[in-house]
């Protein structure tokens, strides 16, 4: 038989090697015909009197992605009609649809052959639940192989038989563990764990997993046979229950349970331990079908995974211009966030000229990446090779001929515009009129600092995040002049050195910063009310957001949150900053010095490690306190959330985004809005336009103007839209449409 993305070769000894290569991707993942075919192949298997047992392996670097979740957004779209007319049908489909992949695990399991999983890369989801499902497991001895059940991190959870088979073939608290937070492991932890059973030399892979069917590999599993005790013992035995009690609190104080796919995943492990194998499959099925329906997990899979992927593969970039291999690209300015951007496109292969005033300031800008190179190195992720490679890719200098050839050049000098003016100067003066200048600004609009440019069409906005390293996020800004060639090279760095990118049209703040602003400004008024600190920060993590709103100032510093306030006022008059917020910031950055994280001195205390930052006692003293029953908290949570989202919502209305994938993705990889609701305006879908207007009105009254609901949003709340079908991102041409 002919597979279209399997092959099948089997040796004179009788094994069978199932090689799976998807010609059309550059990854394997699960699709309805994948399954389709595996579901052929085990029949073929079986049916073959040659055949003795079968080895499954990957014809790609990577093992597996795992499914291809779009797949579980068409099965959304399947239900959704359906559920109106015949819910309960709708239901049942949904319930076969979620047990396809984990019945088809059992097939496997249970067809009388043995089968052994050849794991020679990245190994995620599915693919680590059909692993699993295989009689043994043998893994590359490589850094490339991952092993991991990463579902939860879109909200579901290993629903293949994974909430099954881990805690049956290693330890329970690992188990939980592992799936609860969707960590990657090592081949040599998957093998400490007892998750593969055997780790080889990659050129060695196939022949060992041959070996152990030739070996008389057993192909009946642990759990099917009489007498089988989890490694982890039962649910009942004192280590059981020490465990259970222990892991729900751990979850409620790592999710606040939030995530009821990571809820999900102790009730299978809990009901599943003390069931048949079959049955505790069939338990999983009902929930993974129960947590297919929540909210969370239709809006994080649709940003974190779908939309999160098309924007990595540069969904708004103009047709039609080729794709820039970039060769090299200049750096002016290589203070905090110049050094850091060489370090990542130096990391992504690409050379980089790293240019300041002088000598001296480019040689301290390399300093960083050396230091990130010798922690990489020290802590195993890098060799020397590697960190010497990437070194040698950063040429520090302030001689500007360098850049005579680069395809692009980011300026990250001082904030000012007088200062930019001079660099765009200079760097024009020697670039290629064909290239790309880049500004990393932060508040100056980019329509103003083009005015500067001989050629505005090439100039646009990249802003990085710090730490630039870490976050994933790039904002790209369109000046008003910015032309699609300018559009597609900065999409395409961004893709070169593997950041998401959204695109802003110009504006005050952007988009990120414009609902970052909101956030920290709800949290002072929160604090001029008298509502005691800690109450404020926890709100915050309770409605999901990873930092609260005070610590994220003292970040970025208060000095910074004072100079940004003046600024507005300087330019949009008094009225443009509520005077008992600046009094806050003034007593803070004036009268008692306290600048942030920076200076160890901010809302926060910061004493030297290894003790914890604490919240400033002194906040006490700044307001009359109210007592903490009389404060509403979760009115506190909702307050924060809603007034982001607002602003979200009034950056729609504006044009300044104009897609919500942007909207959605880029609150949560620059701020972290609360992931489960899958970002700021999947938050108001999720809740609805209608019940969402309602709200927003009930906390103007109380709180004000900030949260009055855009007419946009009162729109939306009449006609019943929600976002993504007012601004269907899939029936949009030119990026610039609706600027
Ligand atoms: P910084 O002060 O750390 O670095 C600025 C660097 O520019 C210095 O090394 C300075 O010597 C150099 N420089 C100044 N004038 C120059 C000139 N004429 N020619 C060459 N080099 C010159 O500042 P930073 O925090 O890295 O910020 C740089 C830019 O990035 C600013 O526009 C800022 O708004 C933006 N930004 C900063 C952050 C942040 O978190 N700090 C985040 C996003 C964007």
């Amino acid at each position: 038989m002919t597979y279209t993305n399997f092959t099948i070769e089997t040796d004179t000894d009788g094994v069978a090697v199932v090689t799976w290569d998807m010609k059309d991707k550059s990854m394997n993942v699960f699709t309805m015909q994948v399954m389709d075919e595996i579901d052929a192949i085990i029949d073929q298997v079986v049916a073959d009197g040659a055949i003795k047992g079968a080895v499954f392996a990957s014809g790609k670097s990577a093992f597996s992605g795992g499914a291809d979740l779009t797949m579980l957004k068409g099965m959304f779209s399947m239900i959704e009609s359906e559920r109106a007319t015949d819910p309960v049908n709708a239901t049942k489909k949904l319930f076969d649809a979620a047990g396809r992949m984990s019945w088809l695990w059992r097939k496997l399991e249970t067809c009388g052959k043995p089968w052994v999983a050849a794991i020679n890369g990245t190994c995620m989801g599915g693919a680590t639940e059909l692993a699993m499902a295989c009689h043994a497991r043998v893994a590359s001895n490589s850094k490339s192989v991952k092993i991991a059940l990463p579902e939860v991190k879109v909200g579901i959870f290993p629903g293949a038989g994974g909430t099954q088979r881990l805690p049956r073939l290693i330890n329970t608290q690992d188990a939980l563990q592992i799936m609860t937070t969707g960590q990657d492991l090592t081949a040599s932890r998957a093998k400490a764990l007892g998750l593969v059973n055997e780790i080889v030399e990659p050129d060695q892979l196939i022949e060992a997993a041959k070996t152990m069917i030739r070996n008389g590999l057993d192909p009946v599993a642990p759990w099917d046979k009489k007498g089988f005790k989890a490694p982890g013992g039962t649910i009942w035995s004192p280590q059981g229950v020490q465990l259970f009690s222990a892991a729900n609190a751990i979850l409620r104080r790592e999710t606040y349970m939030n995530y009821p796919g990571a809820h999900s995943i102790l009730k299978c492990v809990y009901e599943g331990l003390q069931l048949p194998f079959d049955t505790a499959l069939r338990v999983e099925q009902r929930y993974f079908t129960a947590i297919l329906q929540t909210t969370e997990a239709y809006s994080m899979i649709r940003s974190l995974f779908v939309s999160m992927q098309e924007l990595g593969k540069g969904a708004r970039r103009p047709a039609g211009i080729p794709v820039t291999k970039f060769t090299k690209i200049g750096i002016v300015g290589a203070g905090f966030m110049g050094a850091a951007v060489a370090y990542v496109t130096a990391r992504a292969g690409i050379p980089v000229v790293l240019l300041d005033r002088d000598q001296e300031a480019a040689d301290k800008g390399k300093t960083h990446s050396e230091t990130l190179v010798k922690d990489a190195i020290t802590k195993g992720r890098s060799t020397r090779e590697e960190g010497d490679k990437l070194l040698s890719l950063i040429t520090p200098s302030a001689d500007y001929s360098l850049i005579v050839d680069a395809d692009l050049v980011i300026e990250a000098v001082f904030e000012d515009r007088g200062v930019k003016k001079a660099v765009i100067e200079q760097v024009e003066a020697v670039l290629p009129a064909t290239s790309i200048f880049a500004s990393n600004t932060s508040t100056l609009p980019i329509t103003g600092l083009a005015e500067n440019s001989k050629r505005p069409d090439q100039f646009i906005g990249v802003h990085f995040f710090s730490p630039v390293e870490k976050m994933m996020l790039v904002e790209v800004i369109l000046g008003e002049k910015t032309g699609d060639k300018a559009i597609a090279v900065a999409l395409d760095y961004a893709a070169a050195i593997k950041k998401t990118p959204i695109v802003v049209n110009d504006t005050r703040g952007f988009y990120v910063n414009r609902c970052v602003l909101r956030y920290m400004s709800e949290a002072y008024k929160m604090l001029i009310e008298g509502v005691p600190a800690p109450m404020i920060e926890n709100a915050a993590k309770a409605a999901g957001m990873p930092v609260g709103p005070l610590a994220l100032t003292d970040e970025t510093a208060i000095d910074l949150a004072q100079k940004i306030m003046k600024q507005t006022i300087r330019d949009l008059g008094d009225k443009a900053v509520d005077p008992k917020q600046m009094a806050l910031i003034n007593t803070m950055v004036d009268d008692h010095g306290r600048l942030g994280r920076k200076n160890g001195k901010g809302f926060y205390d910061y004493p030297a490690k290894p003790a914890k930052k604490k919240l400033w006692p002194g906040l006490k003293d700044l307001y009359p306190q109210l007592a903490p029953e009389k404060v509403d908290y979760e009115e506190l949570q909702q307050r924060l959330l809603v007034t982001i989202a607002l602003e979200a919502a009034r950056v729609m209305e504006e044009g300044i985004v104009t897609d919500p994938r942007e909207a959605d993705v880029g609150s949560i990889l620059a701020f972290g809005f609360a992931p489960y609701t899958g970002g700021a305006l999947s938050y108001i879908d999720g809740i609805g336009a209608k019940e969402f207007v309602k709200i927003a009105k009930g906390l103007q009254k109380k709180y004000g103007a900030e949260f009055k609901a855009p007419k946009l949003l009162l729109d939306m709340a009449e006609k019943g839209e929600t976002f993504y079908e007012r601004f269907d991102p899939y029936a949009k041409g030119d990026v610039k449409q609706a600027a």
